[in-house]
């Protein structure tokens, strides 16, 4: 109360928890690396895509999202050098404000031409498109109706509506049936944005895109989809999930990040004028964050020109990674339903996904480990992801390295 004292008494209770406490109770970390089979946070000391260093060992890089393997192009390096150049190594505000370069105006028109939608608003990650679609669309009494498996950014991006007053309802993992059963215990008055990925981060697996839309129509409901893993993999020229379907109008946003196909860091989102602009003028996590930077923007337009140039980066792409998933199948491995750059081997066990893991990088493959929080108990697994760069040796290695180690731990 303005003007009065306020008595602050002393703690009387008993003694109060400390917030770290959880901090210097978590053990597990330390115990994976005593063990020596500590995956995570390994810095690589120089990349050529497909192949890394690492203390001066070479390992095959069967594990990132750089699927046409753009980021070490001659073209789209010196974009970002031109881009330094000329406006310098940040934008120093967010775009609402002086942030804003001439470069980010024209990846926007750019974008919104390549995925056929009226407008387009860039984003400085993918995970803060989420942040700048989901809270700010999805408000007090409205529904996020989102799949069980959508990739942890959505998550965090749904529990931030909740946070707003907004309700949240989750479907069971691609199940269209579960999904109509959600819907359908929705007031029909209030409004709905249906949220899922594209193509599942963890698993690779192709949202039923076709039976989502029909319910979505029938239901109501808005839908925005993250197509961080499906671009430059699926569809039209690599356009991703809803063009892949044919569905392009069908889906009301389109989201997406620049770390993967697209060889820098950012994220976008394509839509309807109104719906873009209202994110624009209204989205926390745009509004209150530094733009993009020009070099990072700046790769993006090259990396756009080459996807647009060369559809056969795609097509290797996927046969790449068709490859490597006949030659796992053929052994006898359990891998998850895919037919994306992603092929995850599910081994369903932690101590056993570490050893396989670290065995793997002993043996010059580097490949990612998902144990918890990660992945449910039971899920564990390898997830492995190719590049339009990788040579038949390379994924040759891959597979006899998978094969000699499966057998040997008892995988295959
Ligand atoms: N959505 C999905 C489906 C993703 O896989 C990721 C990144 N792993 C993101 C969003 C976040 O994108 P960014 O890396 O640009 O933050």
């Amino acid at each position: 109360m303005p003007g009065k004292n306020v008595e602050v008494k002393p703690q009387t209770v008993e003694k109060t928890k400390d917030i770290f406490k959880k901090c210097v109770d978590f053990t597990l970390a330390d115990e994976v690396k005593a063990l020596g089979v500590y995956p995570f946070f390994r810095p690589i000391d120089d990349s050529e895509g497909p192949v890394v260093s690492f203390e001066g060992r070479k390992l095959v890089m069967a594990g990132s999202n750089n699927y046409l393997g753009l980021t070490n192009d001659p073209n789209v390096k010196q974009a970002s050098i031109d881009a330094i150049k000329k406006y310098g190594t940040s934008c120093s505000g967010s775009r609402y404000m002086t942030g804003t370069v001439r470069l980010h105006i024209e990846l926007e028109e750019q974008l919104a031409d390549f995925f056929e939608k009226e407008c387009c608003l860039l984003f400085s990650t993918g995970y803060q498109t989420g942040q700048g679609i989901i809270p700010t669309l999805v408000q007090r009494g409205e529904y996020v109706v989102a799949d069980r498996d959508n990739h942890a950014s959505l998550v965090a991006a749904s529990i931030m509506a909740i946070g707003g007053g907004a309700n949240q309802v989750r479907y069971r993992h691609n199940d269209m049936a579960d999904l109509e059963r959600v819907l359908q215990n929705i007031p029909e008055s209030a409004g709905k944005l249906i949220v899922s990925d594209g193509v599942f981060s963890v698993s690779g697996e192709i949202v039923d895109l076709p039976a989502l839309v029909a319910l979505a129509k029938k239901y109501n409901a808005r839908i925005v989809i993250d197509d961080a893993h499906a671009v430059g993999v699926i569809g039209k020229g690599g356009r991703g999930t809803p063009s892949e379907f044919g569905l392009v109008n069908e889906v009301d946003l389109i989201m997406g990040t620049f770390s993967k196909t697209f060889g820098s860091l950012g994220g976008y989102v394509v839509g309807e004028r109104s719906v873009i602009n209202y994110i624009k003028h209204t989205a926390s996590s745009l509004i209150f964050s530094a733009s993009p930077t020009p070099a990072s923007v700046a790769a993006v337009l090259a990396t756009l020109k080459i996807i647009r140039e060369q559809p056969q980066l795609t097509e290797r792409l996927i046969a790449n990674t068709d490859y490597v998933r006949q030659g796992l199948l053929k052994a006898g491995f359990t891998l998850m339903p895919s037919r994306t750059a992603i092929v995850t081997v599910l081994i369903a066990d932690q101590m056993k996904t570490l050893y396989f893991w670290k065995k793997l990088f002993d043996a010059g493959v580097y490949v990612n480990a998902f144990i918890r929080p990660g992945v449910m108990p039971g899920h564990e697994a390898l997830r492995t992801s190719f590049m339009a760069t990788h040579e038949k040796e390379h994924l040759d290695k891959v597979i006899t390295e998978f094969c000699s180690i499966g057998r040997e731990l008892g995988v295959i």
